[in-house]
């Protein structure tokens, strides 16, 4: 008899909202998978990428208007499905940003820091005998594919810290780059040329794959490696075999090809790769943003028509997304 469910973790702001909005008409149905019966007189959705909107539970949705996703990435969502239904799509590219940004940085000083091995070795009463001293990140170029909102924001954080930015988006425009003073650059140059390189690009058939046995022969075999953006840009069984090799001084994952990441992955047995389990988002903050953000979508929408953000993005870099997997 709902009129909107809450599909997975939501501020309870948010639902507050909805609830005030829409009284005994909001249900959150968080712990189970959502039945036709929940869903019979459903007319909105927010959910969060836990929940896999394909065309098996469309078909248990049959007043379904509009999903909200109150996350960055919509790879859970079958937008042709969707728009087969003329079921309007929203996302919230917005509301991630800053954590994701903060969570790269995070990953930047670990790395150059080795604060996790350092936290080991002092539990097993070694001090600091094992641990290497490495360069910081003052005067470090880091490196950015992807130059959108979280990348930029990386830049401006990482100028904080004094490093040279540098970064290859073939999307945006020159006086994008002009105004965040980052030099743009081609990939194999920022590969070649960075000590640290972070990835924050969506997942295409552009960038599947783009850190590949190829593309990690350009790195300096000094550098580190960071990929906070979709498991997919990296090919992860070519960068164990080429961390083995030494071609890599260490590398932070935080998504993965197949989540939550099995313990058999080659990933799991290089002690110099960081490993965290798609926390760019996981905070607080980004948890009440993106809920609030999701909930005003929805109202906006059921009692006014409003649509932002609508999905799939306008940009031009997504005419190369990838087919769902349902
Ligand atoms: P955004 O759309 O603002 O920026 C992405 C940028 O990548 C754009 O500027 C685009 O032009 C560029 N791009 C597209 N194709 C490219 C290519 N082939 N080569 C180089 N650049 C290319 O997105 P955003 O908000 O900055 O998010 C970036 C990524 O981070 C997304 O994949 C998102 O899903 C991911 N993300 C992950 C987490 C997490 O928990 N780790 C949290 C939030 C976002």
């Amino acid at each position: 008899m709902s009129k909107v469910i809450v599909a997975n973790d939501c501020a309870i702001e948010a639902i507050a909202l909805l609830k005030s909005m829409f009284a005994n008409q909001v249900a959150s149905i968080t712990q189970r998978e959502l039945t036709a019966d929940d869903l019979k007189d459903t007319e909105a959705l927010l959910i969060r990428s836990a929940t896999r909107v394909n065309r098996e539970l469309l078909s248990r949705a049959p007043k379904l208007k509009v999903i909200v996703s109150a996350t960055v990435g919509f790879d859970h969502l079958d937008l042709e499905a969707l728009a087969e239904r003329n079921i309007v799509a929203m996302y919230c590219p917005s509301a991630h940003t800053e954590s994701t940004a903060q969570l790269t940085i995070a990953q930047c000083l670990n790395l150059t820091r080795s604060l996790v091995l350092a936290d080991k070795a002092i539990r097993k009463d070694y001090w600091r005998t094992e641990l290497k001293r490495k360069a910081s990140l003052e005067g470090m170029q880091l490196g950015i594919v992807g130059f959108g909102r979280i990348g930029r924001r990386v830049s401006e954080l990482a100028k904080a810290f004094k490093m040279q930015v540098v970064a290859h988006d073939p999307y945006v425009e020159q006086d994008r780059f002009e105004q965040h003073k980052v030099k743009s650059l081609g990939l194999i140059e920022v590969l070649k040329t960075s000590d640290i390189v972070t990835f924050h690009v969506p997942l295409t058939t552009e960038t599947m794959h783009m850190v590949n046995e190829k593309t990690l022969e350009h790195f300096n075999p000094k550098a580190y490696l960071i990929n906070a953006s979709r498991g997919g840009v990296i090919n992860e069984t070519e960068l164990a075999v080429k961390m083995r090799t030494g071609m890599l001084n260490g590398a932070a994952l935080d998504v993965f090809e197949k989540e939550p990441l099995k313990k058999q992955s080659p990933l799991m047995e290089l002690p110099n790769v960081l490993l965290s389990a798609h926390m760019g988002a996981y905070t607080l903050d980004a948890l009440e943003q993106g809920s609030m953000e999701a909930a005003r979508k929805i109202v906006g929408y059921l009692q006014n028509g409003e649509i932002s953000d609508s999905l799939p993005p306008k940009q031009e870099w997504a005419k190369h997304l990838i087919k769902f997997d349902s």
